[in-house]
């Protein structure tokens, strides 16, 4: 159905306020801007107070380090670390190599602390719901598939981590097949984050297809950014000042998806279903680290306003239900400017 369309832009959009019109008397920071495509989406990098050469060298060593990462990570490369694991972690332990190593415990814990809703494991429903690269397919994949993937324990917990000096894991259920896109460009992030910080640059904004990382201000103001209507991208919801090295990630179903008989199915799977979380249209998380903060968003989309209890209470999110009402939690709605005539304040 959206075989021909372009993708969405991203849910959140960058408010980069100058200072005059802020109302500041401040000096406006100089800002320099780079972008690329990695990740399957275009990365932009802005940073303030730095020289154009030092960034230059600094994003060009960012951007080498998000095509790294993307390559061991993709489940679409044969070639890939993600790729060798599945082929070979089926009922055996297997060492765990590269970014691998680092994420899946990570991965593991958010699994757990969000009651399943993340589950780093649903490779294969992934790939029978067709959504890992366009063209999207134009219907649903024949129920009794999705159904005899399940009975396969493609939903279930199926990921076991042991420590034999380095880390080893091993799937458990022969329906399940690492993927961790709902976590992969967080951790993406914060790497490029800490490249640019050893390369000199102190405060930056990585924009990797509306998820983002901040490094410390905008000319000593924070970085400012808005979250969209996941229905209206014209309409800004809410503007959130970033704190230094803050990330603000959102999942919605708007990116991915299809449409067929009038129905909606998208990227987001509800393990416990197979198919495509019914509970949200959009949800966004604020965190220390765009890693957690990535695959909290993503849990927080398949959980829906519910999901917003098991969130620390730290840890700001913000969900639009299916009906396109918002709810969020005292952290975030003590960081939310509402701008919104569309959508009432949660
Ligand atoms: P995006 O990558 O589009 O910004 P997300 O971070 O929410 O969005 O990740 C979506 C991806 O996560 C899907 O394309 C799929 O690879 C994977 N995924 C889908 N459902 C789940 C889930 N319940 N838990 C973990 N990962 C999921
Ligand atoms: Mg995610």
């Amino acid at each position: 159905m959206n075989r021909a369309e372009p993708r969405r832009p991203a849910a959140i959009l960058l408010v980069l306020l100058a200072a005059a019109l802020a109302g500041g008397c401040e000096r406006a920071p100089e800002i320099h801007r780079e972008q690329a495509f990695v990740l399957g989406t275009l990365v932009e990098i802005t940073a303030a107070d730095v020289s154009g050469d030092t960034f230059h060298r600094a994003a060009g060593a960012a951007f080498r380090e998000l095509r790294g990462l993307h390559d061991a990570l993709t489940p679409v490369d044969p070639g890939s670390r993600l790729s060798a694991f599945n082929r070979r972690g089926h009922d055996r332990w297997v060492d765990l190599e590269g970014p691998l190593a680092p994420l899946l415990p990570r991965a593991l814990s958010v699994q757990r602390a969000s009651g399943n809703a993340f589950n780093p494991h649903l490779g294969r429903l992934v790939g029978l719901w067709g959504f890992r690269q366009p063209p999207f397919p134009d219907a649903p994949p024949p129920a009794a598939a999705v159904d005899a993937l399940l009975a396969a324990g493609a939903g279930d917990h199926a990921l076991a981590l042991r420590r034999r000096g380095g880390l080893q894991a091993r799937l458990t259920r022969p329906g399940a097949a690492l993927d961790l896109g709902g976590i992969a460009k967080g951790y993406a992030l914060d790497r490029a984050a800490a490249v640019l910080r050893g390369r000199g640059v102190g405060d930056a904004l990585i924009n990797a297809g509306g998820d983002l990382r901040a490094l410390g201000r905008r000319g000593g103001r924070p970085w400012r950014v808005g979250i969209r209507n996941p229905r209206d991208k014209d309409d800004v919801l809410a503007v959130v000042a970033l704190r230094p090295g803050e990330a603000i990630v959102t999942s919605g179903d708007y990116e991915r998806f299809f449409m067929h008989d009038g129905v909606r199915y998208h990227h987001l799977l509800d393990p416990a279903s197979g198919r495509p979380a019914r509970a949200a249209r959009q949800a966004t998380v604020l965190g220390p680290r765009a890693t957690e903060a990535d695959a909290w968003s993503t849990a927080l989309f398949v959980a829906g306003p519910d999901g917003l209890a098991r969130l620390g209470a730290e840890q700001p999110g913000l969900v639009i239900d299916a009906g396109g009402r918002a709810h969020a939690n005292g952290a975030m709605r003590a960081r939310l400017e509402w701008q919104s005539d569309e959508v009432a304040a949660p």
